[in-house]
């Protein structure tokens, strides 16, 4: 055993971009004594093998969780009713369950209920990503810097939230708890309806005629190109998201097509103080995420 060793067993369920990054950190800071990775398609659990970044992999969850004293669930929201049920008489009792999903209320919901009594659940957020999918595409050193967001339930052994905010601080990582509602709040303005408009405007680009269309295309232009990037995200996990954080994108959707409104009128109306009042305030944002070195 190795003296930095935090866990004898790690299942990691999902081992794409996110479960992946962080097996790498699991292997390079030697925490676990053995990882074992679990995925549905036998190509997923080759290359995770072939990468080095598991010890075994399986299709089965619950083989993947038996014996494990840390869980990572890391797939899509929608596969997490069904995981926790098919894990949940197969978990070592102490274990601690954690996750990475992007919506933390469906966690309290979906999982809680299932696990049995002495399984400590510590939802997380690592809020860290690139617009690449499969255990190709991670990589140890996404996390730094960046926040992961607990959202514990009220009644959580404080013992297994340290444990994860330290595995989360190895991986370079600011660590924050706060309640799920909160956060799913927090979430839905900073990520989700940011990308529910880059798939907005990509979307409407594709429906063009196809000369504009190429056009387009030729010479995108930054503003573009960047909104083609995150619209580029995984379809399933962003459908994932939008079905599960509903009431928090609709609220600020509502909001969000109130000001776009607002923004109409100016332009109709030639009230260019009005555009560059706002556009100074947006610059003011962007310089305060550049000093807290999240650009
Ligand atoms: P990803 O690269 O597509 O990986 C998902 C993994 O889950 C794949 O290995 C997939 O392999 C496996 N999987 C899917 N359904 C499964 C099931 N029922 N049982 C077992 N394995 C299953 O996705 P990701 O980007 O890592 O996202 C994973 C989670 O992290 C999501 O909940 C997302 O909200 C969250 N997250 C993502 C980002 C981001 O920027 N990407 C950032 C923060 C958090 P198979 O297809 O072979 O099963």
């Amino acid at each position: 055993m190795s003296d930095t060793q935090m866990f004898e067993r790690v299942a990691i369920i999902g081992i794409g971009l996110i479960g992946s990054s962080l097996a790498r950190v699991l292997r390079r800071d030697e925490l676990a004594g053995e990882i074992v990775a679990c995925a549905r398609r036998a190509e997923t659990r080759d290359k995770a093998l072939a990468l080095g970044i598991a010890d075994r992999a399986t299709e089965d969850a619950a083989e993947a969780v038996a014996g494990a004293d840390l869980v990572v669930l890391a797939t899509p929201l929608s596969a997490y009713a069904g995981i926790a049920a098919t894990i949940a008489p197969a978990l070592r009792p102490g274990a601690i369950v954690t996750d990475v999903g992007s919506v933390k209320q469906v966690v309290i919901r979906d999982v809680l209920p299932q696990l049995p009594a002495g399984v400590r659940l510590v939802p997380g957020h690592p809020v860290a990503g690139t617009e690449h999918s499969g255990p190709e595409s991670g990589f140890a050193e996404l996390f730094v810097d960046r926040w992961c967001i607990l959202t514990p339930p009220p009644a959580t052994d404080p013992a297994a939230v340290a444990t994860i905010t330290a595995l989360w601080e190895k991986a370079g990582m600011r660590v924050v708890v706060m309640e799920a509602e909160h956060h799913d709040k927090v979430l839905a303005v900073t990520s989700h309806l940011p990308h529910l408009i880059a798939y907005t405007i990509v979307g409407t680009a594709t429906d063009l005629e196809e000369t504009l269309k190429s056009e387009v295309i030729k010479f995108s232009a930054s503003g573009f190109r960047d909104f083609t990037r995150i619209a580029a995200s995984d379809p399933v996990m962003w459908r994932d998201i939008f079905l599960n954080n509903r009431e928090a994108v609709l609220e600020i959707l509502q909001r969000f097509s109130e000001d776009l409104s607002a923004l109409q009128r100016a332009i109709r109306w030639g009230e260019g103080d009005k555009l560059e009042e706002l556009f100074t305030r947006t610059r003011a944002i962007r310089r305060s995420i550049i000093e807290a070195r999240q650009a």
